[in-house]
């Protein structure tokens, strides 16, 4: 499943669905008002990109829309598409799936999606504030979540589903009821949080793995860590290209998030050549391993709970 073919420029994994998505997706999560639908139109049609990362908490899911529409209108079909969205917390209830994924479908203009993931393990109400409070967050009923999203593969709206954020137990608990598993966990993952546990747990079931935040994300400066950028002077590639590249050669696909075009194509420039077993290693190797996105403001209240840290909400995978 992990082995990497050549579809045209943009190189792709194999879903245990048998359908492929690409390594390579531009991430739109604070991809800002008004410069998210040139920076979509920019990676697809200028830069070569076919995967667009999206979810309905970005907000953005309208721009995304009207550029895949342009872009579609330059004679690049649907189906060599690839797009992603999310499930938000508040949606999280059997009732409601179907509901949101038609806002999605409505608000991209597309007559069904690629892929469509819970985007965190945790149910909460609409109006939930940072932190929730205890009657912010309700139970979840995951096998009935679940089922609703396979009704959906059923009816094809959705080509695959899958969950982000997803600790080995929860794989667990879910892999135990499915009758389609997860095609994909979608985690944080860079050379300062590797999230091996995950990756090698995920390798065993056959559930593909994406790396969100491949490149630290804006919160860390890993673009600018001294390994990262020596290694990138050495090989004449930038430290993006670098990051991207060690995520790609870990049989994992990357979204990168730019706004910038000129970013968007340089982050493209990863097919035609390979890190070395040393530098590799090298980048695997980092000591510091911390998690950006770990979801502490969104869910953990410590006085009230009910998830009262971070070790209880990542299973202790922290
Ligand atoms: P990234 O690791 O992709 O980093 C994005 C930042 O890097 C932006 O500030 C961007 O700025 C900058 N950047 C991009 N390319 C380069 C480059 N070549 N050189 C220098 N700087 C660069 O962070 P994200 O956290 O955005 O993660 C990527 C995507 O993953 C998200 O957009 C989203 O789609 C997804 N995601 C999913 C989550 C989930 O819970 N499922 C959680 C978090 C992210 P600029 O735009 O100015 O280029």
């Amino acid at each position: 499943m992990k082995e990497m073919a050549e579809v045209g420029e943009l190189a792709t994994f194999k879903l245990p669905t048998g359908h492929h998505i690409p390594a390579l997706g531009l991430g739109t999560w604070k991809s800002e008002p008004n410069k998210c639908r040139e920076a979509v139109y920019a990676a697809v049609v200028e830069a070569g990109y076919r995967h667009i990362d999206c979810a309905d908490k970005y907000g953005n899911q309208e721009e995304v829309g009207e550029a895949l529409k342009a872009a579609m209108e330059t004679g690049i079909a649907r189906q060599d598409l690839f797009v992603t969205s999310k499930l938000w917390c508040a949606d999280l209830d059997p009732m409601k799936v179907k509901q949101a994924l038609e806002k999605a479908l409505h608000e991209l203009q597309l007559e069904y999606l690629d892929l469509y993931l819970i985007h965190w393990p945790v149910h909460t109400t609409v109006d939930a504030s940072r932190p929730p409070s205890k009657d912010q967050v309700l139970p979840l009923d995951l096998n009935s979540v679940w089922r609703e999203m396979e009704k959906l593969v059923e009816e094809k709206l959705v080509r695959d589903i899958g969950v982000c954020n997803f600790t080995v137990p929860k794989l667990e608990v879910l892999l135990k009821t499915t009758t389609i598993k997860p095609a994909v966990n979608q985690v944080e993952m860079h050379p300062g949080w590797r999230n091996d546990k995950i990756l090698d747990f995920c390798k065993r079931h056959h559930i593909h793995v994406m790396a969100y935040s491949p490149l630290g994300s804006q919160a860390t400066d890993e673009l600018h860590d001294p390994t990262v950028t020596q290694i990138a002077e050495k090989i004449r590639k930038t430290p993006g290209q670098v990051l991207i590249r060690w995520a790609i050669q870990r049989g994992v696909s990357a979204i990168p998030k730019s706004s910038s075009p000129h970013r968007i194509k340089e982050n493209m420039q990863v097919f035609d050549w390979k890190l070395a077993a040393e530098d590799f290693e090298t980048l695997s190797s980092f000591q510091n391993q911390k998690r950006v996105q770990d979801g502490y403001i969104l869910f953990i209240n410590p006085e009230e709970g009910p998830l009262r840290s971070l070790e209880e909400f990542w299973d202790g995978e922290i």
